[in-house]
Order: C-alpha cells, then sequence, then structure tokens
C-alpha cells in the first residue's frame, strides 16, 4: 500500500522533534524496529528451531540409537548455540547501548546481519537433521526454511549493512570498539 501526503498542512505544534531533524528521527527509528523486529524475531525463530531440532535428535532413531548420538549431528546443534549465543548477547549490547544513549547504529547493523545469516544456517541444519521430514510440507521446518531466507533481505540487505559496518571500521580501525562504547 502507498500513502501520499499532499499538500497537507499542519500546525507548529504537530512537529515531532526538531526542524530539520526528520531524518536523524526517522533512521533512529528505523534502527530500533531493525533491533526488535528483524534481530530479536531472528534469534527468536532460530531458538524454536533449535529446539525442535534437538527433540528430534534425541526421538528419532537410526542403526538402534538416537541420531543425537551421531557426532555430525552433535556438531549442527553444537554450531547452531554457540552462533544463536553470540547473535543473543550482540542484541543485548546493541539495545544496552540504545538504553544509555550510545550511538548504536553500528551495533545494530552487526546485529541484522549477524541474527538473520544465523537464523539461514540454524534452520538450513534443522533441515539436515530432520532430512526426508525436514523437506516435506508435513512438517513446518521446510516453511521456517523459506521464511527464512528474507532475513536477509528486507529492512536493508546484509550487503547494506556490511556496507555500514565496513566503513566505521574503515574509519576508526581497531578503535572501532572504544567508539562503539
Ligand atoms: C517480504 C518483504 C517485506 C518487505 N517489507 C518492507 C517494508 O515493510 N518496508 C520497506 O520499506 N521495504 C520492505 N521490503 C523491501 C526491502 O527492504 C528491499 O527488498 C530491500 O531493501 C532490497 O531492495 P531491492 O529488493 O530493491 O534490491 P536492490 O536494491 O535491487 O538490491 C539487489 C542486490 O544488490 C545489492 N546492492 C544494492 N545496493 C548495493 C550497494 N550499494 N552495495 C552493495 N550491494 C548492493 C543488494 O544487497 C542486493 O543483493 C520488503 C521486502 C520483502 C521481500
Amino acid at each position: 500500500m502507498e500513502l501520499f501526503f499532499d499538500d497537507i498542512r499542519l500546525d507548529a505544534d504537530a512537529l515531532l522533534g526538531g526542524a530539520g531533524q526528520g531524518l536523524r528521527l526517522a533512521l533512529e527509528t528505523l534502527g530500533r524496529v531493525r533491533l526488535g523486529q528483524v534481530g530479536a524475531r531472528a534469534i527468536g525463530k532460530a531458538t524454536h528451531v533449535l529446539g525442535l531440532m534437538t527433540d528430534h535428535a534425541n526421538e528419532r532413531r537410526q542403526f538402534g540409537q538416537p541420531i543425537g548420538n551421531f557426532q555430525l549431528i552433535q556438531q549442527m546443534i553444537a554450531d547452531s548455540v554457540m552462533e544463536i549465543s553470540a547473535a543473543r548477547l550482540m542484541l543485548h549490547r546493541a539495545a544496552w547501548m540504545i538504553d544509555q544513549g550510545l550511538p548504536a547504529r553500528d551495533w545494530i547493523a552487526m546485529v541484522k546481519v549477524q541474527a538473520s545469516e544465523t537464523l539461514g544456517r540454524v534452520v538450513d541444519r534443522a533441515v539436515q537433521v530432520f532430512a526426508g521430514m525436514g523437506y516435506c510440507k508435513d512438517l513446518p521446518i521446510e516453511r521456517y526454511y523459506r521464511d527464512a531466507r528474507v532475513y536477509r533481505i528486507f529492512d536493508g540487505t546484509s550487503e547494506i549493512h556490511r556496507t555500514t559496518i565496513a566503513r566505521s571500521a574503515l574509519k576508526h580501525g581497531a578503535a572501532l570498539f572504544d567508539v562503539a562504547g
């Protein structure tokens, strides 16, 4: 749906923020939304899918034992746990910076990329752990797999956020981590 605001006049008390500050306000708001709507949601989905993966690895038996006993299955589970944990800590850090009034743009960009790409890897592993059943529509795994793909596209593609991160790194070098609080 497209909205058009042509020739609309508002009273001065309808001004949000200061005059000429609209773009800054809009970008700040978009950043906060990105953290919750994309970052936290992607991490929540990845966590849910990890739970389905571990339940299945405990229940599904092949060669007389649960598939969770196989080290290659364990690797997929362990990598998912580590990557979700890293994304979750980054999310908390970015949220903390916003609460402190610190500039969080780079951290929000990092969370967006980390969380969305973690979700992609976790659901991909889930399809592998569920194997044939993961590919079929009887279970929601294949839908999670399809849905996860858009997280790397909407609210700024991974490429655009990487550009933001790289620009800051090129400007600040290793001091990036100090600058970022
Ligand atoms: C399901 C869904 C929901 C959406 N919801 C919303 C919404 O609510 N609000 C909204 O505003 N938009 C929304 N979008 C749009 C979304 O934000 C855009 O699709 C996204 O920003 C990419 O723009 P584009 O599709 O035009 O791709 P393009 O800009 O054409 O990009 C194509 C490719 O080129 C790369 N690229 C482009 N520019 C650069 C660059 N400077 N440097 C490096 N690589 C670059 C991109 O990363 C991508 O890989 C939604 C999209 C989808 C699929």
